[in-house]
C-alpha cells in the first residue's frame, strides 16, 4: 500500500540519519597511510604518512595542487588500489585483513565511486545504468530506497533516456544515483564537476549535499574550486602527500583565503581551474583577482590588480571557452 510504504520509507530514513550522526565509527579512515609509485631514483611518493577521518553522515571535500595525491587517496580508501604502507577502515573493516574476494564485495556494497567523465554505459537507459551493478552483483535495489534515490536526484521523467539524450548535469547525476543505489558507507566522487558548467555542476553538488543531509549518506569529494567546496561541511587540503590543513563550515572566500594561508599554488597553474562549475559572475573581486593572478592574466596589459569586475569575468570566461 503506497501510504503505509512512504511512512515505512520516512520512518527508516530518519533513524539512519539519526544513528549515522551519532556513531562514533567514521565512515571511512586512513592511518599513516603512504603510497609509493615505482622504486629507485624513479619513486613518486604520492601519499606520505596520511592520517585522516571522514565522519559518518558528512559531506568532506578534498583540495590540493594537482599531484598533491587526491586520487590516489581516494583510490586507496576505495579499496582500488593498495597502500605502501599504512591502514585504511571501511567503517569498521580493515582493508589490509582483506583478500581478492573481500575487496570485490567491499567495493560493491560498501562503496561508490563517481567519476569526472561519468563513465555511463551507453546502451544501457538511465534507470538500467542506476541498478547495474547491483544487477552484476545478482542482486536486487531496495525499491524504497531507490525511489528515493531517483526522487532526490530529480531524473524520475528520465529514467528510460540513454546517456546521449541527457545534458551532462543529468548524466552525473545518473552516476551519482549509481553510487548510491547500494547504500553504500561512503561515496567517493573525483572532481564530479569538472567537466560540467557551472548550473549542471550546481545541481550534482545540490544532490550530492541532500544525499549527506537527507538521505543520510557520506560523500567525500576531490575539487579544484572553492565554489565546489563551499557546498562541503568540510575540506582536507593535501600538498606533496601530506595533509596540511582542514576548515570546517568553508564558504568559497575561506576556501580561497586557506590556500592562499597555505600557499598552496592555485589549482588554476596547471591547466585546471576556474573549473567549469565557477560561477565566475558570483564570486568577489578579491577571489577573481586570485584567480586571474594565478593564471597571469592580462587584460590589455594589465595585471589583474588593476582589473575591473567585469573586465575579469570577461577575461577569465574567455579563457575558459578557449581551453
Ligand atoms: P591529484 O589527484 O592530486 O592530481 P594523483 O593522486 O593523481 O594527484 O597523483 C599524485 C602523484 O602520484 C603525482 O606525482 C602522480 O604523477 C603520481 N602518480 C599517480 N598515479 C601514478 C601511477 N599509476 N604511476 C606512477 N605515478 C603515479
Ligand atoms: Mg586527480
Amino acid at each position: 500500500m503506497r501510504t503505509a510504504s512512504w511512512a515505512r520509507k520516512s520512518v527508516r530514513v530518519s533513524t539512519l540519519t539519526t544513528s549515522a550522526m551519532h556513531t562514533a565509527t567514521p565512515a571511512a579512515r586512513a592511518e599513516g597511510l603512504t603510497k609509493t609509485y615505482g622504486s629507485g631514483d624513479t619513486a613518486v611518493t604520492a601519499l606520505a604518512d596520511v592520517t585522516v577521518a571522514f565522519a559518518t553522515g558528512e559531506f568532506s571535500a578534498i583540495m590540493g595542487p594537482s599531484g598533491s595525491g587526491k586520487s590516489t587517496l581516494m583510490h586507496v580508501m576505495a579499496g582500488l588500489d593498495n597502500a605502501t604502507s599504512g591502514e585504511v577502515w571501511v567503517g569498521d573493516t580493515a582493508l589490509s585483513g582483506l583478500k581478492d574476494k573481500g575487496l570485490t564485495a567491499l567495493r560493491r556494497d560498501s562503496v561508490g565511486f563517481v567519476f569526472q567523465q561519468f563513465n555511463l554505459l551507453p546502451t544501457l537507459t538511465a534507470g538500467e545504468n542506476i541498478t547495474l551493478p547491483l544487477s552484476i552483483a545478482g542482486r536486487k535495489a531496495d525499491p524504497a530506497w531507490l525511489a528515493e534515490v531517483i526522487d532526490a536526484v530529480g531524473l524520475a521523467d528520465r529514467l528510460s533516456h540513454r546517456p546521449a539524450e541527457l545534458s551532462g548535469g543529468q548524466q552525473q547525476r545518473v552516476a551519482c544515483a549509481r553510487a548510491l543505489a547500494s547504500r553504500p558507507a561512503v561515496i567517493f566522487a573525483d572532481e564530479p564537476t569538472g567537466n560540467l558548467d557551472s548550473k549542471a555542476g550546481a545541481e550534482v553538488l545540490g544532490f550530492l549535499q541532500r544525499s549527506v543531509r537527507e538521505l543520510g549518506q557520506t560523500v567525500v569529494m576531490v575539487t579544484h574550486d572553492p565554489l565546489a567546496a563551499s557546498y562541503a561541511d568540510r575540506v582536507v587540503f593535501l600538498a606533496d602527500g601530506r595533509l596540511v590543513g582542514e576548515l570546517r563550515d568553508p564558504t568559497p572566500d575561506s576556501v580561497l583565503d586557506r590556500i592562499k594561508a597555505l600557499e598552496l599554488p592555485n589549482q588554476a597553474r596547471a591547466g585546471h581551474a576556474p573549473s567549469a562549475a565557477m560561477q565566475l559572475d558570483k564570486m568577489t573581486l578579491k577571489e577573481l583577482r586570485a584567480i586571474a593572478q594565478e593564471q597571469e592574466l592580462r587584460v590589455d596589459g594589465k595585471p589583474p590588480s588593476r582589473c575591473t569586475k567585469t573586465e575579469l569575468v570577461t577575461a577569465l570566461q574567455e579563457a575558459r571557452r578557449a581551453r
